[in-house]
């Protein structure tokens, strides 16, 4: 018999289905930290616990300021707190605006397009001058993992809008050689900085190069690196650190909070609900019942070309609670971009386990991503029909399993 143990271990074996590999997040105060060290021009920020504090340090730095929830995720500014339903960026025009937004951001939750659908909890708030935006960019240096390369990301539609912006500037390079001068030359004429702005992008793409060299990083992104009147300076950063430098960068480690910890806590928590969990490194969630499923699931989807992300066995029974909570589990892994429900009814009939899938999506407020569902055995009409009766939206059912995995595939995104 297949058990989930074997499976894992069998995963971790076959290169092709890699585990996903541990990642070290900072908060944005720590990465502003590291980004002044490197002479790369920061806002001065405070940080604060308590609402007094908050008000405190308005009074002293004087309004307009910026107060930001610290969270490891994105998308603050766009998000939700449970408490007023505002942001998590928030502009305040006094002291005593500052103690208010502080008293409803601090121990509330909130919720990003990166955050778990119940949000992150704040406790911890940064705090620097506002400044006056006359444009926002985004530059980013990662590694090109198809090129085996560095590459260095330039758009001038950065900020918040990031992720719908087209005019991306993708331009690889060599870290000892740096950014040249015909890349400079190239940043200049497509972005149109003056000949003085771009003494300081230079200046600046060299320490970001320094800084991403040195401390092992995998990831430094600057998003917003805005124009004001007093030249550059970098909102907001994110960086990712190369796991296997950690003996090399115990600062580091020690700030940052790894998403690793997230993965255990995914697997844990799938543990204590009855559920098994494996994750893996593409962007398909599924939801099976039975190891032997999961190992065929993954082949077929494999071979139409996707990816999966993990695997969610609910078990024999695939009752509402346990299809409630494997979709919990996949709603807050902001990886899972479509879901295959692959679930075979053999002792529990195909239109109990419908019906438990319909009650479980209704009660988790739908889905946000595309979802097929497979089932076959026992009553799988029934229970197909059931289910594309019941209204739900981002929902096919196919009862082909080779079919099914097809569907899945053309609906999400292709994994990179
Ligand atoms: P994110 O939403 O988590 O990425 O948080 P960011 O730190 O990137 O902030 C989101 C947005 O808030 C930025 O893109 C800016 O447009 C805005 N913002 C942040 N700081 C300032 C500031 O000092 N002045 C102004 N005018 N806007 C700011
Ligand atoms: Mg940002």
């Amino acid at each position: 018999m297949i058990t989930w143990r074997s499976l894992a271990r069998t995963f971790q074996k076959h290169g092709s289905l890699k585990i996903q590999v541990r990642r070290l997040s900072l908060l944005e105060h720590h990465s502003h930290q590291l980004l002044k060290d490197f002479n790369l021009p920061v806002p001065k920020g405070y940080l604060v616990t308590t609402p007094e504090e908050a008000e405190d340090v308005v009074f002293n730095i004087n309004a307009p300021s910026v107060i930001k929830a610290q969270i490891l995720a994105g998308g603050r500014g766009k998000g939700t707190f449970d408490s007023d339903q505002k942001g998590g960026v928030r502009i305040v025009n006094s002291p005593r605006e500052a103690y208010q937004a502080a008293l409803n951001m601090l121990n509330h939750n909130l919720t990003t397009l990166q955050t778990p659908p119940a949000g992150l909890p704040v406790h911890k708030l940064y705090i620097y001058k506002a400044v006056t935006i006359s444009h926002e960019y985004y530059i980013a240096i990662t590694f090109d993992r198809q090129r085996n390369s560095p590459i260095l990301l330039i758009s001038d539609t950065g900020g918040v809008n990031i992720e719908s912006s087209d005019n991306l500037h993708k331009l690889f390079f060599h870290l000892e050689t740096g950014i040249t001068p015909e890349i400079d030359a190239y940043i200049q004429a497509e972005l149109g900085f003056s000949d003085s702005e771009m003494e300081d992008i230079k200046a600046m793409l060299c320490d970001m190069v320094r800084l991403f060299k040195e401390k092992d990083a995998t990831l430094l992104e600057l998003n917003p690196l805005v124009r004001t009147g007093e030249g550059f300076v970098c909102l907001d950063a994110k960086f990712e650190f190369d796991n296997s430098a950690r003996f090399r960068q115990a600062d580091i480690f020690e700030q940052g909070v790894e998403e690793g910890t997230k993965q255990e806590e995914d697997v844990k928590r799938a543990e204590e609900l009855g559920l098994s969990y494996v994750r893996l490194e593409g962007n398909i969630g599924n939801i099976v019942n039975g190891a032997g499923l999961a190992m065929a699931t993954n082949d077929l989807i494999t071979l139409v070309g996707g990816r999966c992300a993990n695997f969610l066995d609910v078990g024999g029974g695939a009752t509402k609670e346990g299809l409630k909570k494997a979709f919990e589990i996949l709603g807050g892994d902001e990886r899972v971009k479509g879901v295959l429900i692959n679930i075979y009814g053999g002792i529990v009939r195909c239109d109990m386990i419908a019906e438990s899938i319909v009650a479980a999506a209704k009660e988790i407020g739908g889905f946000k991503v595309p979802v097929v569902v497979r089932l076959q055995g026992t009553n799988s009409e029934k229970g197909l029909k059931l289910i594309k009766q019941s209204g739900l939206e981002n929902l096919v059912v196919e009862a082909d399993f080779e079919k099914a995995a097809r569907m899945i595939v053309e609906r999400t995104p292709k994994f990179e």
